[in-house]
């Protein structure tokens, strides 16, 4: 398995989720044959997302065995039959660098051909979640190769750009831009509260910035919203964690905003009871996107007279598509430009990935990735 030859070697290296809530083995495989229209990817950089925690201890229901990893980037490997460029027409080569949409949607279902609204496909395939190896051996990004098959959203990464950059919001900023940008876009002049200071917050309160709002980062622990600081991330940053009290953020949030409240306030801990935490920092007539509530994390006690008493919008966004990727990506030089994202993440070896899950469980890192 440390056989330095290894890459020379037609065998890859892959994190396999076999039981909920048992430690991730490394196992090997044969690299496949890339399929017609798709790629095979050595894998730099998999991502780890706080999706994969709740996959790994049974939060979800998966099929097994399967290759974790649904957020990557690496070089092409081996192209297949037919594939010349990638989804935005660039002309792609063994060796160049990409990353590609964790995702593909069906293109057939109810929520893809009539509502037009393909994050809600019901036949969504998705790498390192839904992809078991017994029919999908390496269709995970924790791994030394990914075989990428045909409709799946690759986009090459220009030289110019970090890879690590590009990797600290993998997931988190194509699902902000899925959120910001046709959800509940924040506008310049506005005052944004965010609830939440992992990947997903920092996201949202990164592009909220670039829109030219001044933003609110509700969250913690101080070493997490310091990092946030150094990055150039959140205009302020109210630390809740330590001390579980929000008395002191409410007046603060008041006092930004002539005591009114936030114009738009975005949810992204995952966190049940930040919703109605959440609903009282927003000013009469504003607007609530929640997004962090991915994972179901049971039932939250609120009081819905505040929805009605401030007249609040209130708006959940699910998930994000290839295209949400590409525009991500596009965006990417203005982010770097502006914010040291590249600061925010951690890499581990893959087969160190036992202790970077527990670092992401435990807030000690705000982005871990594995590296092959
Ligand atoms: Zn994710
Ligand atoms: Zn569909």
């Amino acid at each position: 398995m440390n056989n330095p030859d290894f890459r020379a070697g037609p065998k890859a290296r892959a994190v396999v989720l076999r039981d909920f809530a048992q430690p991730l083995a490394l196992t090997e495989f044969d690299l496949p044959t890339p399929p017609d229209g798709g790629m095979t990817v050595a894998c730099r950089y998999g991502g780890i997302c706080g999706t994969d925690l709740h996959l790994a201890e049974g939060h979800l229901d998966v099929p097994l065995p399967l290759v974790l990893g649904h957020e990557g980037l690496g070089t092409v490997h081996r192209l297949g039959e037919g594939t010349t460029t990638d989804t935005v027409g660039h002309p792609l080569a063994v060796g160049d660098t990409v990353m590609w949409a964790s995702s593909i949607a069906c293109g057939s279902c109810h929520a893809c051909r009539t509502l037009r609204e393909p994050t809600l496909c019901a036949g969504r395939r998705t790498y390192g979640v839904n992809r078991p190896t017994t029919e999908h051996p390496l269709a995970g990004s924790w791994a030394d190769f990914i075989s990428l098959d045909p409709g799946t959203t690759v986009v090459r990464v220009s030289p110019e750009t970090d890879p690590l950059a590009a990797m600290s919001l993998a997931c988190a900023g194509p699902t902000m831009v899925h959120a910001l940008w046709e959800r509940c876009p924040p506008r310049a002049g506005q005052t944004v509260v965010v609830q939440g200071s992992g990947p997903v917050g920092l996201a949202a309160a990164a592009l909220a910035q670039l829109c030219g709002a001044y933003v609110i980062i509700v969250g913690g622990p101080p070493a997490r919203l310091k990092t946030a600081r150094a990055a150039g991330i959140g205009d302020r940053c109210l630390e809740v964690v330590s001390s579980g009290d929000l008395g002191g953020a409410y007046e603060a949030i008041a006092a930004c905003s002539d005591g009114r409240g936030a114009d738009l306030v975005i949810e992204c801990t995952g966190v049940p009871q930040a919703v109605e935490q959440g609903t009282r920092m927003v000013r009469r007539g504003g607007s609530y996107l929640i997004v962090g509530q991915y994972t179901d994390g049971g039932n939250a006690w609120f009081n819905p007279h505040q929805i009605v008493y401030r007249q609040l919008r209130v708006i959940g966004s699910w998930a994000f598509t290839g295209a949400h990727l590409i525009e991500y990506m596009r965006l990417l030089p203005a982010l770097t430009a502006r914010f040291d994202l590249s600061g925010l993440v951690t890499a581990f070896p893959l087969d160190q990935v036992e202790q970077a899950l527990r670092q992401v469980a435990t807030g000690g890192v705000i982005k871990a990735v594995l590296a092959t």
